[in-house]
């Protein structure tokens, strides 16, 4: 049910456009996620991190193992700690099993509660009002007790959080203390994070974001990870944003993150555009860092936009990879494209499942079925059969 619930979740978001696709951060969220569960003594099953495209500074976690990351969190946030705080602090939640408490041993209510925040975040953008109406009355559904709950959950939450953050490296209690300055300005007394809204404005927020880059010496290339990722996220809604590599005149010998060495080339991509060299350097990139997999994606992308001969060859071993993980729509829409130009057996999975997850169930149902009839392949059709199996039975559970 849970694995049903995610899968709705994210079509439901993606169907009204609230997610920020962007395969790179949701491939270095997995990354801390799974770094951050090596050393947590109540490890969680997968969880889905999904962008929010909302400039208000939120976090959440919902049943189906999902924690919502809004775009003004990653403005707001000034370091990778600061940052991670919040992630430890939501995958906290799911991994002390927060909803089973929150529904008192009554799994049915857990999962109104978890229909109405989720209805409640689909509305949020239209309307603040009907979302808000939304949420409470889901509130109002499960008990009474639930609420008394809640402080004692966030004081858990942020304590093993600091411990999963202590245990990685990171500083926790920094982390904890700007977490708990975004819990101090929230005006939502609801004891919830859900839906917390903060009167951080995307302003205060950016102008924040700006000094703090603006700042940085550029001598020092202190530059984290989660620094160039967050400026690839940010810089299509703001232009002012600042290249964090943008002083530097060479790539350090001692860098050995594929993220910072990924975001370097692109930034010399952005200043001197050379296609060719470009591709040479990310296919260098995928070909070093086995399992970094946005180079591969790059490396695709660019291949494809180039008309490069070795694109088919090189489309197996990304697919295979990216085969039952969760990826975001940018990257499924690359898959269907690639495979349908290469003429590819498995075209009309990829073509399916970049439709199911944007929204468009009904089409990914009507072309499986289409394609079901026409084809003679024997393995094709039992593959295809049992993708329909399964999307229709999500279908009538959950839509
Ligand atoms: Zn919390």
């Amino acid at each position: 049910m849970a694995k049903d619930f995610s899968d709705f979740a994210v079509r439901s978001l993606n169907k009204q456009r609230t997610v920020t696709n962007n395969y790179w951060a949701s491939y270095w969220l997995s990354q801390k996620i799974l770094e951050l569960n090596l050393v947590n003594p109540q490890p969680t099953s997968p969880i889905t991190p999904i962008i929010i495209r909302e400039d208000t500074v939120n976090a959440f976690a919902i049943p189906g193992n999902i924690i919502g990351l809004h775009l003004g969190l990653w403005q707001f946030s000034s370091t990778e700690s600061e940052f991670l705080s919040v992630l430890a602090h939501e995958m906290s939640h799911i991994s002390l099993d927060h909803f089973s408490r929150l529904s008192s041993n009554q799994s049915q209510q857990g999962w109104v509660l978890a229909s109405g925040i989720l209805l409640s975040i689909l509305l949020a953008q239209e309307n603040p009002e009907a979302a808000n109406a939304a949420l409470f009355s889901a509130l109002a559904v499960t008990s009474q007790n639930n609420l008394n709950f809640s402080q004692a959950m966030e004081l858990e939450a942020d304590q093993l959080a600091q411990k999963l953050l202590n245990s990685t490296g990171y500083n926790g209690d920094s982390g904890r203390a700007f977490f708990q300055k975004l819990e101090q300005t929230s005006f939502t007394t609801d004891a919830y994070e859900f839906l917390r809204s903060h009167p951080l404005g995307s302003t205060r927020a950016s102008r924040l974001a700006n000094r703090t880059l603006s700042e940085s010496t550029p001598e020092a290339p202190s530059v984290s990870a989660f620094d160039v990722i967050r400026f690839n996220l940010l810089r299509d809604s703001d232009p002012s944003l600042i290249d964090p590599l943008a002083g530097w005149a060479k790539l350090p010998a001692t860098i050995t993150d594929p993220n910072l060495i990924l975001a370097w080339y692109r930034s010399r991509a952005q200043q001197q555009p050379d296609d060719n060299r470009y591709l040479a350097q990310v296919s260098h990139l995928a070909g070093q860092y086995r399992g970094f997999l946005p180079a591969y994606f790059e490396q695709l992308k660019l291949m494809q936009r180039l008309g490069d001969s070795k694109l088919c060859h090189t489309f197996t071993p990304f697919a295979h990879a990216i085969d039952s993980r969760y990826a975001t729509l940018d990257v499924l829409e690359l898959l269907q494209r690639v495979s349908a130009q290469c003429q590819l057996a498995s075209a009309t999975e990829w073509q399916a499942r970049w439709l199911w997850q944007s929204g468009k169930e009904p089409q990914a149902l009507a072309l499986l079925t289409n394609q079901l009839s026409d084809s003679s392949d024997a393995n094709q059709i039992a593959r295809l059969k049992n993708l329909l199996k399964d999307y229709s039975g999500r279908y009538d559970r959950f839509r």
